[in-house]
């Protein structure tokens, strides 16, 4: 199958930028092009003044499937410009490299996104797994279809759940256990119930409801959303979310290297299709 050639789109539509995963051969899998693509996007909608919202979607059947770990482009041994001031991961040893990847691709890169000081909305659609959490639960809102998903099975990597740590914060920390510990999907009704997501639509309704309140939001004066949200993300910081992803962190950097040191590999040999397993 061939890389699209683009694996990020960036599409305006009057105030709104329409930002759209694009490797839909690969469930939107994210490898670093992504990544870096994404952000790319992301900064080039906070700079314009004509862009008041900003909807992140993916192409195709799915959201995401989470970061790549399996498809032909996968790119974790290939350096990129560093958007923060964690080095190269490439050419160092160990937990060294994962820490410096992960530190930048995963935790600093997606702070960053959900600090964006314009409002973000996640249109989400089919599968919404583990690394593809980050990125939904990174924007201000969640619009989901019904027939979206979420599921977080990175336990059976070894590790305590995604790098951006923001599972209690989602949902209340006893469904955040069972969420991680039996690594199952939730259907968009379950995630609504929980919290998780502000609406559920049908999926013929995604784009449009979305879109609508997109506008409306948009139709807002701009400072006082600026103010709102970093009023919120602040609150949020003050209840320990940033502390408590922070210490998260370290401990999914310890169960990444207790795997490598145990089964000699990071993600204790994960594949697509081994993730698969065991999901419902
Ligand atoms: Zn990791």
């Amino acid at each position: 199958m061939a890389e699209p050639e683009a694996p990020v789109l960036y599409e305006r539509r009057g105030p709104i930028a329409v930002v759209s995963l694009n490797r839909p051969e690969f469930r939107n899998a994210q490898n670093s092009a992504m990544t870096y693509a994404l952000d790319a996007a992301y900064h080039r909608a906070a700079m314009d003044d004509s862009v008041a919202v900003i909807v992140l979607r993916g192409r195709g059947e799915h959201f995401s499937a989470g970061h790549d770990i399996g498809s032909p482009g996968r790119d974790v041994d290939v350096s990129y410009p560093r958007v923060t001031m964690w080095p190269d991961h490439v050419g160092k040893p160990g937990v060294e490299s994962r820490l410096n990847r992960e530190s930048e691709v995963y935790l600093e890169l997606v702070r960053r996104w959900r600090d964006l000081p314009k409002p973000t909305i996640a249109m989400v659609h089919g599968a919404c797994v583990a690394g593809a959490l980050m990125l939904a639960w990174a924007c201000d809102l969640i619009i989901a279809s019904e027939d979206a998903f979420f599921s977080d099975p990175v336990l059976r990597m070894g590790a305590p759940g995604v790098e951006y740590f923001a599972h209690p914060f989602q949902m209340r920390p006893r469904f955040a256990k069972e969420f991680l510990f039996l690594g199952e999907r939730i259907d968009a009704a379950r995630a609504l119930e929980l919290g998780m997501v502000n609406r559920v639509v049908p999926r013929a309704a995604l784009e449009a409801e979305t879109m609508a309140i997109a506008e409306r939001i948009a139709a807002m004066p701009r400072m006082a959303l600026t103010l709102t949200k970093k009023a919120i993300n602040f609150a949020e910081d003050e209840m320990g979310l940033r502390a408590a992803m922070d210490h998260a962190f370290a401990l999914h950097q310890l169960g990444h290297a207790s795997s490598a040191e145990t089964s000699g590999s990071a993600i204790m040999g994960a594949t697509p299709e081994s993730m698969k397993k065991g999901t419902r």
